[in-house]
């Protein structure tokens, strides 16, 4: 680390080298065997500089080699929200707020992840909202609006991922519109189904060899990272482990920090920040996953911006001044990380829809016809 000096009434600040901080990327220009996609629900550029800036001029989004800018808007709106924003990434179409896996038309769209299910490919998610919630839903559901969770919870009960970690357990086995208990449907189905009620940490749970796993980690949106929630980072080196030691013809999960959003909303400065860490170290986990295994994609990204976080002139290294335009999405573009085969793919910028061709044609998958 080299310090900068410029004169002795100021403070030098680290600079870094940032060749020697990514990482080899050994299998760029091959086909990836797997992906990783994580996103980062209201994770702007700014959250991620002063994310960096927060922890010592040091976070793992640092360690990748190649960097995009993406275009967030959606069909009927430059400022999306994390439902058009999913549907894009997941099925490679512009759609209106509120579309879960669905066309400007309301007419559903398969999911990069039901394509990798077609091809025998294993899947997982793992999320810090509801599985119900907008991003998660729009890779596993197809609803005309967001806002019909109950039906969106039989869509993953029906939708045969290999590996689920996440909130919303009320929406599975005790429900408003029926008496259906969708956990018990899936256990028949071949699901082992887990709790936050009968084991507080994932760490303590196994997964049996035979079944595709579920974990609720809460009833409905799970705790904070503030407030003790603590299985993002192992969740998601559990799921990447669980699906690779399975699966001969490879894996799609998707990963979400989704309480990032949250903190913009409520602007609160220190919810981000610790929401934003959390997610950097699943990166970590994700990224020596990658790095062992050589055949796995890994994109990191974001649906949105949210709050218009600006950081302010008196900001100091981990003593950040913060500043929020206010606690809504804004239409800014956001940035995208990329690891592994493949990776070269996602420089530039780009629409978000444009993500879902490229993470197919980095697995080698033909684009559908529609
Ligand atoms: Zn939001």
């Amino acid at each position: 680390m080299i310090l900068l000096n410029c004169g002795s009434s100021r403070t030098a600040l680290p600079v870094s080298e940032i060749s020697v901080r990514s990482v080899p990327n050994p299998n760029q220009g091959k086909i990836a065997k797997n992906i990783i996609l994580m996103i980062g629900d209201g994770m702007g550029l700014t959250q991620i500089s002063a994310g960096i800036y927060e922890n010592d001029n040091f976070l793992n989004f640092e360690k990748f080699p190649f960097t995009g800018l993406m275009k967030t808007h959606s069909y009927d709106n430059l400022v999306t929200d994390s439902a058009a924003g999913g549907t894009a990434m997941a099925c490679g179409v512009k759609t209106y707020n509120n579309g879960v896996g669905v066309d400007k038309d309301g007419i559903p769209v398969k999911s990069i992840l039901e394509e990798a299910e077609e091809k025998n490919m294993m899947t997982g998610i793992v999320v810090t909202s509801a599985l119900v919630n907008a991003t998660p839903a729009t890779f596993m559901a197809h609803q005309k609006l967001r806002a019909f969770t109950e039906p969106i919870a039989e869509e993953i009960a029906n939708s045969g991922v290999d590996f689920l970690v996440g909130g919303g357990k009320k929406y599975f086995d005790r429900r408003d519109s029926d008496n259906r208990n969708l956990s018990r449907e899936m256990e028949n189905k071949g699901y082992q189904i887990e709790d936050f009620i009968t084991h507080q940490r994932l760490q303590d749970v196994h997964p049996k060899a035979d079944k595709k796993f579920v974990y609720f980690t809460a009833d409905d949106d799970p705790l904070t990272k503030i407030t003790g929630r603590n299985y993002l980072p192992y969740a998601s080196k559990m799921g990447a482990e669980f699906l690779k030691s399975r699966s001969e013809n490879g894996f799609f999960m998707m990963i979400e920090g989704s309480q990032i959003d949250l903190g913009g909303h409520a602007t609160n400065f220190k919810y981000v920040m610790s929401e934003l860490k959390d997610f950097d170290e699943a990166i970590e986990k994700v990224l020596n996953f990658a790095e062992k295994d050589g055949e796995t994609l890994v994109v990191v990204t974001a649906d949105h911006e949210t709050g218009g976080l600006t950081i302010k002139e008196g900001s100091k290294l981990n003593k950040v001044k913060p500043d929020f335009s206010y606690g809504r999405h804004t239409g800014t573009m956001v940035p995208v990380f990329a690891y592994g085969p493949g990776s070269e793919n996602f420089t530039g910028i780009f629409d978000n829809t444009e993500l879902y061709r490229k993470m197919k044609a980095a697995l080698a998958m033909e684009n559908k016809s529609q």
